[in-house]
């Protein structure tokens, strides 16, 4: 955004540094705060460019005040929500990278709407610079950026690789790379051509099934071109070369995915593999028929028994449609 700008009128590096101090480090509230600019040079930027490419449209804030959930628009008009969590004394803000998505898996919210626009990386950091700004007048910062909000990172390679870049740079947002994951439901050449970047960020993979018939069905979309021998080829080479710890994400629907049958068969599935798997008890979406599992605690212990670490995700914003999966915008197909 402020490099075209810079371009235009030849702005010198000190300035760019001047800028970057107080739009990402301070979390300036308007471009009138930008005074270490001149004025004329503000004047412009004012008038040229948007201090927000989404707009806020209203905020919701569960019963708890754990979580809170945004309502943004585009330009183009098109619905955006983000969460900010505050889990454990972290604020983890989970960000999206389109309106909408279109991989449809079966079980999610998001999924019904179908894609409407993908995010440019500008998008994608106003929604972070947003939450950045009202925690800093609470003397509070972000601990944590998740993208985990609707859409599928890898079918928005650039516009998400770039807004990581910015997250990690260490003179703009310089978040830890490890402070930062992106969630996949799994499209593989993509996640090879995002891993060989060497961000350093968390992985996260929606398995969701322990077989491939399972996943078909669920996530039919991306798991039949995206088959798990082709996942697991390049997930196994990543481990191997970085020695770091995937997680595996699985959403547990009654009746369909929750038995002890399934369990073990996960566990055999990641046995050897550097892998944490996260339960996520399903969060019902109103026009979708699947369930919460009751099989939960039952389903962590065969994990943990066949030596799998796995943790129960702790699901909040339920009350506001803010959970995991739920943000669909109220659309009228869900
Ligand atoms: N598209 C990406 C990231 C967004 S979804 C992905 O699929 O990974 C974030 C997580 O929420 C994914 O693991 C997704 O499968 C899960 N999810 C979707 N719908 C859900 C629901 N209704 N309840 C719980 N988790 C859900
Ligand atoms: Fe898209 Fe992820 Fe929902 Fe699947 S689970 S429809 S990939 S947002």
């Amino acid at each position: 955004m402020i490099e075209e700008f810079a371009k235009k009128y030849s702005i010198e590096k000190y300035r760019i540094d001047q800028f970057n101090q107080k739009y990402y480090k301070e979390y300036l509230s308007s471009w009138d705060e930008l005074t270490t600019w001149p004025k004329d040079l503000r004047e412009k930027l004012k008038k040229e460019i948007a201090f927000s490419k989404l707009i806020h449209q209203e905020s919701n804030i569960s019963k708890n005040r754990k979580t809170e959930k945004v309502l943004f628009k585009t330009e183009k008009g098109n619905f955006v929500e983000s969460v900010l969590m505050k889990v454990k004394g972290r604020n983890t803000v989970c960000v999206s990278c389109m309106s909408g998505c279109p991989v449809g898996c079966i079980f999610c919210a998001t999924g019904q709407m179908g894609l409407n626009e993908s995010l440019d990386s500008q998008q994608i950091i106003d929604q972070i610079l947003y939450f950045g700004r009202k925690l800093r007048t609470k003397n509070e910062k972000i601990s944590n950026i998740v993208y985990m909000g609707m859409g599928e990172p890898l079918l928005n390679l650039e516009s998400v690789s770039y807004s990581i870049e910015t997250i990690l740079d260490k003179d703009r947002l310089a978040f830890g790379k490890r402070r930062a994951t992106l969630s996949t439901s799994g499209y593989v050449q993509n996640l090879k051509t995002f891993l060989d970047k060497n961000y350093g960020v968390k992985i996260a993979i929606s398995l969701h099934a322990p077989n491939q018939k399972l996943r078909d069905m669920l996530m039919p979309k991306v798991s039949k071109s995206n088959t798990l021998k082709d996942l697991f080829k390049v997930l196994d080479e990543y481990t191997q070369n970085s020695n770091k710890r995937i997680t595996y994400e699985y959403v547990l629907l009654k009746g369909v995915n929750d038995s002890v049958g399934n369990a073990i068969e996960l566990a055999n599935l990641l046995k050897g593999r550097l892998a944490l798997v996260n339960l996520i008890n399903y969060n019902e979406v109103g026009c979708l028929p699947f369930k919460k599992s009751d099989n939960i605690k039952t389903f962590q212990m065969i994990l943990l028994n066949n030596g799998i670490n796995c943790t129960i995700r702790k699901s909040q914003g339920g009350d506001i449609k803010g959970a995991c999966g739920q943000l669909a915008v109220d659309s009228n197909k869900c």
